[in-house]
């Protein structure tokens, strides 16, 4: 049930936004732990944060027309909703794929703003991109459809008023190909207006790893409060791109066995433990589907168009996409030994996956904390760029480290503070808010 004034909310943003169930979902999920701070801070209410929270500062959509390589012209729809700003420029990155449309982006910058804000450092919150499939397309085509993106998105970034970055379908390639069109537009080399850069042109260590990386961290973080580690724990991962390779590279280098990935083909199942050369030649040289894995590892199994979670493991790590975990596959999942999960994609559990979760004991880790390593790099990479510096990667894992560290314990200590022991979601939610609205109410009705 949700407090009887932001009950009036939700039912304002269903009204104001109509069709957006994914943005609905993300906003509910925030909604539903905050009403205790509500009761603390009656001066949030009264400046209406909440309210002003849900509405972004400003929405943008554009044509992204392009020719393919037998000159045929394509039409997309491009976004960059940028939500919130009060504590640092806008900052989230950009999702290329068929699925997406305005209810995603808004979900997706909508959390954004609590995940930033969890790092503790100086970015706000926003998120962009297009229905654009890169699947199957040249380098050609993903070429210039990043330049025509560009083209309309260019007068509306910069490093100090909205910095986008890579998500689905957005990774290395397409972050040069943008970057490359925005610095012939403009004539300026502002490497801080975009993050997920290559190294050969002010890219910072880590990055490409920290969403991964930071993952495994706050799991291992979660299972030292309860007293174990990822030694010899049975590991499941869904998806197989950036996200899920380094979660996948830094769970094995913890000690943990991942005996399972997938994409939107299917999984494979591998009790050996993943090999991650094998997977990285398959989807980052050669961009193949899953079934070339078992293929070329002959014990491995590829099974097409299921779930990945009907396998059993210890730890689950979804990587994928948006509500990849049903109530039902939770319910699989606790019977199966599950312990801890830590999400690295963005709102991969079902409200009814989260229950299940929660009822059963496991350690729940939500994306807005566990995932939010790579968002941390990049305004480490942003520092970087600012100061013309560049850091090695030693120091650079360390600070990813202690960043995912320090927001474990804060989601704890923010959870224990209002009487809701190892819940992560309310810790994450209410500490995330919390440094937002202190920060709105003192930058005025804006
Ligand atoms: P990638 O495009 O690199 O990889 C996505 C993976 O998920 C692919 O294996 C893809 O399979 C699979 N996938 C995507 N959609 C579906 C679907 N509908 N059903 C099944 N599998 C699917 O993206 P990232 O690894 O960058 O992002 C993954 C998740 O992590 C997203 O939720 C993203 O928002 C989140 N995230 C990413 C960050 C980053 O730094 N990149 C930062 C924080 C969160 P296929 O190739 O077959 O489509």
């Amino acid at each position: 049930m949700l407090h009887e004034k932001l009950s009036s909310i939700y039912d304002n943003v269903l009204r104001r936004n109509p069709g957006e169930i994914e943005f609905h979902q993300a906003v509910r999920e925030v909604l539903d732990s905050i009403g205790p701070v509500l009761g603390k801070h009656p001066e949030y209410a009264e400046s209406k944060i909440i309210e002003r929270i849900c509405e972004p500062e400003r929405q943008i959509i554009f044509r992204v027309p392009w020719t393919d390589d037998k000159g045929e012209v394509h039409i997309n729809r491009g976004f960059r909703v940028e939500f919130n700003s009060a504590l640092g420029p806008y900052k989230g990155g950009l999702r290329f794929h068929p699925s997406v449309y305005l209810g995603i982006v808004k979900f997706l910058g909508f959390e954004q703003i609590f995940k930033n804000s969890l790092t503790g450092l100086p970015i706000g919150g926003g998120k962009g991109g297009s229905d654009f499939d890169p699947k199957g397309r040249s380098d050609g085509e993903v070429m210039r459809f990043c330049q025509s993106f560009m083209t309309e998105l260019y007068r509306h970034i910069g490093e100090y008023t909205d910095v986008p970055a890579g998500d689905t379908g957005v990774g290395g390639r397409e972050i040069g190909y943008l970057f490359g069109q925005y610095k012939r537009i403009t004539n300026r080399y502002e490497s801080g207006v975009i993050t997920g850069k290559g190294l050969a042109y002010g890219g910072a260590q880590v990055r490409t790893e920290a969403t991964g990386y930071g993952c495994a961290f706050f799991v291992q973080e979660m299972l030292k409060a309860r007293g174990t580690s990822f030694d010899g724990k049975r590991v499941v991962v869904s998806g197989s791109g950036n996200v899920a390779i380094y979660t996948i590279e830094k769970v094995e280098q913890l000690g943990g066995v991942v005996v399972a990935c997938s994409d939107s083909s299917g999984y494979v199942l591998d009790e050996k433990g993943i090999d991650l050369a094998l997977l990285k030649q398959i989807k980052q040289v050669e961009r193949a589907r899953l079934d070339v894995y078992a293929q070329r590892r002959p014990h491995a199994t590829f099974v097409p168009g299921r779930t990945v979670w009907e396998v059993p493991g210890q730890v689950a790590m979804p990587s994928a996409t948006q509500n990849e975990i049903t109530g039902q596959d939770a319910a699989t999942m606790v019977a199966n030994g599950l312990i801890a999960v830590g999400e690295g994609a963005n709102m991969p559990t079902t409200p009814e996956g989260i229950k299940v979760f929660q009822e059963a004991g496991i350690a729940y880790g939500p994306g807005k904390a566990a995932n939010a390593g790579g968002v941390a790099t990049s305004a480490l990479e942003m520092q970087q760029n600012a100061s013309r510096d560049s850091w090695t990667f030693e120091f650079s894992e360390q600070r990813l480290q202690e960043i995912m560290r320090d927001i474990h314990d804060r989601c704890l200590a923010t959870a224990d503070e209002y009487g809701l022991p190892g819940n992560y979601v309310a810790g994450a939610n209410i500490d995330g808010f919390r440094r937002v609205a202190d920060a709105m109410l003192a930058l005025g009705l804006i």
